[in-house]
């Protein structure tokens, strides 16, 4: 009988035998959400000209140093340039360019004074302002500068990510392929959403959670439904995960020490398990290693216990798999409500985080009900974090502050602002 691997160590040997998929060409039109897969540079500076900020005039700042509301500085219009446009004139002492926001600083032009600052009258300018040098002027490469590197392998493409990746030019661009992740439920006592339960039947609730947190995490869920508690069933149903090209396997239940716990057993017989318990609370029985070339991830089979092992290990695993960075929970630290105990095991503790006085403060004790088994979905829907107490601790007292893994953070929660 092996004993528990601590869960530094499982993830170490979960990322260990996960890579990262190889990438590929996408157009930029399909990029939004996906994870960029090469450093991006500027193929030019940006803006490439210095430019108005403003609709205005150019000007030479020093031309204006008595101007006021009273006594304006008359200037000579000597023309006007557009958005697109360029000019070869340049303005000298006395005069004045009128300017578009977005246009080329045309020669001699030291500030630029916004139009509401002047009145046109027969072909003068009239500015009731001073301007400092470089007023309203944008410099050639403020944004960005040629050959810099504008976006890094490994983050995510978001609005503004498309919008660098439009300014350098950029219509294709490498990115991760979406990890394909079988999730696999298994168990004689399930039936699924649609069929009434039976006596010594359950709901098989795991699929849709794990299809659920795979979708959350930028994976593609291959749902291969439920395997019964047979050696044959679950082999079976793995070859057809594999003949799908799956690039990862998340199952369910059947990994603790019963006689019907078959993923484990198959696991063993038909490819290679690395580990099947660690010391982390809940979900304790969990397993690890490899079929058919593919890593398999044998969640434990009660609800919350199959969501936290999906947290704590199928999450970095997936995000390894699509060309994520990190992986690193958001956290926050909390003050905690209560006294807490802890007994050898890495405990994620169902939690509410709410905010007091600046403060965030966390509970681990819901209204009265038991919170912390293992089985209680409910507790799920009501946490909003999972306090996180190291192995090495066996009690925290109420009023330290702890570490706590923010779920489905930041999320839209009117009691969590
Ligand atoms: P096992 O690891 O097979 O002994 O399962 C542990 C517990 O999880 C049992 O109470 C099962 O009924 C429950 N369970 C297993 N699979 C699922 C599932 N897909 N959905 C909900 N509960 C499950
Ligand atoms: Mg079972």
């Amino acid at each position: 009988m092996s004993r528990p691997i601590t869960s530094a160590r499982a993830l170490a040997i979960v990322l260990g035998a996960t890579g990262r998929l190889r990438p590929r060409r996408v157009p930029l039109a399909r990029a939004l959400g996906r994870v960029l897969a090469e450093n991006v540079r500027a193929d030019g500076d940006n803006p490439p000209w210095d430019n108005s900020a403003m609709d205005g005039y150019g000007v030479r700042h020093q031309d204006l140093k008595n101007a006021g509301e009273v006594r304006p500085v008359r200037l000579n219009l000597i023309g006007t340039v557009m958005a697109g446009q360029t000019t070869g004139r340049a303005i000298g002492p006395g005069q004045a360019m009128g300017i578009m926001t977005g246009a080329p600083v045309p020669r001699g032009v030291t500030a630029v004074i916004p139009v509401e600052f002047t009145r046109e009258e027969r072909g003068r300018v009239l500015a009731f302002k001073t301007v400092a040098a470089g007023e309203n002027i944008r410099r050639r490469g403020e944004n960005i500068r040629r050959r810099e590197k504008v976006l890094s392998p490994g983050s995510r493409i978001g609005p503004s990510e498309v919008g660098m990746l439009a300014i350098v030019g950029r219509n294709r661009v490498k990115v991760t392929p979406v990890p394909k992740v079988a999730v696999l439920a298994t168990g004689d006592e399930l039936v699924d959403v649609d069929e009434p339960i039976t006596p010594g039947k359950i709901r098989n609730s795991n699929e849709y959670t794990s299809i659920a947190l795979v979708k959350l995490y930028g994976g593609e869920p291959v749902a291969l439904g439920i395997a019964r508690d047979t050696a044959e069933d679950l082999t079976a149903k793995i070859q057809g995960g594999v003949e799908q090209n799956v690039d990862l396997f998340l199952t369910s239940a059947g990994v603790s020490v019963g006689d019907f716990d078959i993923v484990k057993n198959v696991l063993a017989a038909e490819g290679e398990m690395h580990f099947w318990q660690v010391a982390i609370k809940p979900g304790k029985p969990l397993a690890f290693g490899i079929v058919g070339g593919v890593p398999l991830l044998g969640l434990p089979g009660n609800p919350v216990a199959a969501m936290v092992a999906f947290e704590v290990f199928a999450r970095p695993a997936i995000l390894k798999l699509g060309g994520h960075a990190s992986w690193n929970k958001p956290s926050v630290r909390a003050i905690l409500d209560e006294d807490v105990h802890n007994s050898g095991r890495r405990h994620f503790m169902r939690a509410r985080v709410r905010q007091e006085a600046g403060d965030y403060r966390v509970t681990t004790r819901g209204s009265g009900v038991q919170v912390q088994g293992s089985g209680i979905l409910s507790s799920l829907v009501w946490a909003n974090g999972l306090v996180v107490v190291p192995e090495e601790v066996t009690f925290i007292e109420a009023g330290s502050s702890v570490e706590v893994w923010m779920l489905d953070w930041p999320r839209a929660d009117p009691q969590f602002p």
